[in-house]
């Protein structure tokens, strides 16, 4: 899986720089996509192209090779072209011949090639706009354009490149306003990206900045991958399960008095709909069932480690709250294609009818679509510890009736269950 962090922005805010420093330390491949587009040029110019003659920079393109090899040496068609790469002519040139489509989309093809199965931080002007539109870090570096001459005119110096400031100033000007207005892959800021303007701050202070941001979207990512990772079914597993839910279930009973009415059916299909009060009731309707039941729970659950590994014991479904998770639709109607229980709490959240007045119809929706019955359960005690807890399991509820994709029949038929679970939190005997 590749991994791509874009840093955008105009000529002398550090790109380069930050870059190189966050390669090393983060262990990502550092792609300087402006080294590639002077490459272009500087071949242009050793085979004297000049910047109409299509079919002859479309030959160059077909045959260029470019090797960025470390994040120092650029070498172009087998010559290390490090500093050639930097004078002022190709400088000079270099924002014209980025500006030619077939140029654009042939590097563009390039860096996405690059980074193929990849961790790589990229820099340029479009990375986040137009060569990766979904990367997973956006950073757009900007500064005032005299520091940014500055910047460049002390750079240069210091490789030995001769320049004016005026020249250097003048020139990222007229870069600036020539990247900005490119047909293809124009500098912009990608909407998602972290802007950070470096005019007053030191090349630590901005690799700290976005250091942070990489390696927070680093973890989440791994969370997630955590999460939504699948663990098959083995032998150990079934194991491991019926050992935990054995000790569970005997703390249940020892920490309340737990009277069950009714029950789920040996066998076939059914969604368990029921009242959700606490965390511990979606636990006491796993825990005390014979058969093994898959509930549905927001993916938050799953943040904590032990709850991820008891959540992955017991194949529950990770649900994103607040949008429609077509993920989490398709493990829950696998399940019930495949025979057998799905758990969820219409309520959404606990104590959501309190809450909200409204249930959410996934659960009837899902009956509705796949023929399943459903059975209401209603939960009632205080679960303070050692007092009575309630589980009511109602008959199973056919909504057959109510088939047809009517919004309004759907709601009708979360009404329903919600009405049913209501009238069984009531039981206690
Ligand atoms: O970053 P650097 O100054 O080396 O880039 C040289 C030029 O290449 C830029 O001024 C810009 O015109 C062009 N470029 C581009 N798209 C990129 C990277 C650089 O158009 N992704």
């Amino acid at each position: 899986m590749s991994f791509v962090v874009a840093i955008d922005g105009p000529a002398g805010t550090g790109k380069g720089t930050v870059t190189e420093i966050l390669s090393k330390k983060l262990k990502l491949i550092n792609i300087d996509t402006g080294a590639m587009y002077r490459c272009v040029t500087l071949d242009m110019l050793n085979k004297n192209v000049g910047l109409e003659d299509i079919d002859k920079i479309k030959e160059i393109l077909d045959t260029i090779k470019i090797d960025l090899e470390d994040s120092k040496k650029v070498i172009l068609n087998g010559e290390d072209v490090t500093s050639k790469i930097r004078s002022k002519e190709v400088t000079t040139l270099v924002s014209q011949v980025s500006s030619i489509k077939e140029v654009r989309f042939a590097m563009a093809g390039l860096q996405r090639k690059m980074a193929e199965n990849m961790s790589v931080i990229m820099e340029g002007r479009d990375i986040g706009t137009y060569v990766f539109p979904t990367a997973d870090v956006k950073i757009y570096l900007d500064a005032d354009v005299e520091e940014r001459a500055k910047r460049r005119y002390k750079q240069n110096q210091e490789k030995g490149i001769d320049m004016s400031y005026e020249d250097i100033l003048e020139n990222i000007k007229k870069r600036d306003e020539n990247d900005k207005n490119k047909e293809i892959g124009a500098l912009k800021v990608a909407q998602d990206a972290h802007v950070i303007d470096t005019t007053k701050m030191t090349i630590k202070q901005v690799v700290k900045q976005i250091e942070k941001i990489i390696k927070d979207k680093q973890k989440q990512i791994k969370l997630l991958e955590r999460i939504y990772s699948i663990r098959p079914e083995t032998k150990w597993k079934k194991f491991v399960r019926k050992l935990t839910k054995g000790f569970l279930s005997g703390l249940y009973h020892i920490g309340y008095r737990i009277k069950i009415n009714g029950k789920v059916p040996d066998e076939g299909s059914y969604i368990i709909c029921a009242n959700h009060i606490n965390y511990l009731d979606a636990a006491a309707i796993v825990l005390l069932n014979k058969r093994m039941i898959h509930f549905v729970a927001k993916e938050d659950l799953f943040r904590f480690r032990i709850l991820n590994w008891l959540a992955h014991l017991f194949d529950i479904i990770p649900i994103k709250r607040d949008m429609q998770d077509m993920e989490a639709m398709k493990r829950c109607l696998k399940t019930l294609k495949s025979g057998e229980l799905l758990g969820i709490f219409p309520e959404g959240t606990r104590k959501g009818l309190e809450k909200t007045g409204k249930a959410k119809n996934g659960a009837a929706y899902m009956a509705i679509k796949t023929g399943t019955p459903v059975i209401p359960v209603g939960i009632h005690g205080s679960f303070k510890p050692f007092t009575k807890v309630y589980i009511n399991y109602g008959e199973p509820i056919n909504l057959k009736e109510y088939q047809g994709k009517d919004k309004e029949k759907i709601d009708e038929a979360t009404k329903l269950i919600m009405d049913k679970i209501v009238m069984l939190t009531k039981k206690e005997n």
